[in-house]
């Protein structure tokens, strides 16, 4: 089967390996489509996939074979490859550990997963797509998963007003989990024009550019000089994290949704006096992914807009594919087919 594997140093050859075969309690799942997360191209850009990695963890298929002992799967289910609930024990590190070092201990994996034509999966990871959800859309539920996790962890309430920055993936659907959430008004900064378009086409009440104002005052002067109540930080560009102190109303909440993987200025005098607070998230828990995958279902998040015919790669143009995502991006989402 074809597989890209990480070569390190920024290298992702398409190989053919063999395709491994399930053992007992495992399913083996041909992947359709396999959404290229940010995490992945952090991983590449800063290197730390180990060699021999297949990357990729938003993946759709069908299972094609299963072990001894599966009694939840049959041959033909459609499934994503995670939001199952992981017995006691296997949770992920972060879970299991009191102190947790992600950017250093995240990638010690050099499982074969979703850019590959098929993967194996233990028996409770994947969680089955409905009916009325394709492959193409159950792709992202995992980033689904993962805003739905920051919208709960915020404490964001019903009617509040909600600051988005960053329209990429996770802001898209960011926004998108607040409106459900009960959000009264959505207000999106986001400087490439495609992506706000995006923003507007699924909703956002507003959004700004914050290469052509300010985008402190443009936000405070949306929601009547208050700010907003929360701010969701998904974009990890240079400035946000501190915009997002500033903009945000007194004692009104920020969460951190995106990754930044280098230093951030922060001037904590400017915002210390509103008693913000700050909330953090990290990936997804498998309650998230039923809630996502429901979302998606009944279409209160809609994935389509952000995943063009354009963006869906041959697993061949991959290599390709990350070096441009590790430069600053108009694209929303790009999507393997496999
Ligand atoms: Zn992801």
């Amino acid at each position: 089967m074809k597989a890209a594997v990480y070569q390190g140093s920024q290298q992702l050859i398409v190989e053919d390996i063999p395709i491994p075969e399930p053992g007992p309690g495992e399913i083996l799942v041909k992947v359709t489509y396999s959404a290229i997360c940010g995490t992945d191209v952090h991983a590449f850009l800063y290197d730390i996939a180990p060699p021999g990695a297949v990357m990729g963890h938003e993946f759709s298929g069908s299972v094609v074979a299963t072990g001894s002992a599966v009694d939840r799967w049959k041959i033909g289910d459609r499934v994503v490859g995670g939001g199952g609930k992981p017995p006691p024990g296997m949770e992920a590190p972060l879970r299991r550990q009191d102190q947790y070092n992600y950017r250093l201990e995240g990638f010690a994996d050099d499982r074969k997963r979703g850019y590959a034509e098929y993967t194996l999966l233990t028996e409770w990871a994947p969680t089955a797509i409905p009916e009325n959800v394709t492959d193409l859309q159950a792709s992202l539920v995992e980033p689904c998963a993962v805003v739905v996790r920051a919208v709960r962890l915020s404490q964001m309430k019903l009617g509040d007003t909600v600051a988005v920055l960053g329209a990429g993936p996770i802001g898209l659907l960011c926004m998108q989990a607040a409106q459900a959430a009960g959000a009264r008004k959505v207000i999106v900064s986001e400087p490439s024009e495609a992506r706000r378009n995006v923003a507007l086409s699924l909703g956002a009440d507003a959004v700004v550019d914050p290469t052509n104002e300010d985008p402190v005052e443009a936000i405070i002067s949306l929601t009547d000089g208050s700010g907003p109540h929360v701010v969701y930080e998904c974009a990890a560009a240079k400035p946000t994290l501190q915009t997002a102190f500033d903009v945000v109303r007194k004692q009104g909440n920020v969460m951190l949704v995106a990754l930044a993987w280098e230093e951030v200025p922060l001037l904590p005098v400017d915002w210390a006096g509103k008693e913000v607070i700050f909330n953090t998230t990290f990936g997804s828990e498998a309650y998230d992914w039923t809630i996502a995958m429901n979302l998606i279902s009944q279409g209160k998040v809609n994935v389509d807009p952000l995943i063009l015919d354009a963006d869906i790669i041959d697993i061949e143009d991959i290599q390709q594919a990350f070096e441009a995502l590790c430069q600053p991006s108009t694209q929303v989402q790009m999507v393997v087919k496999l």
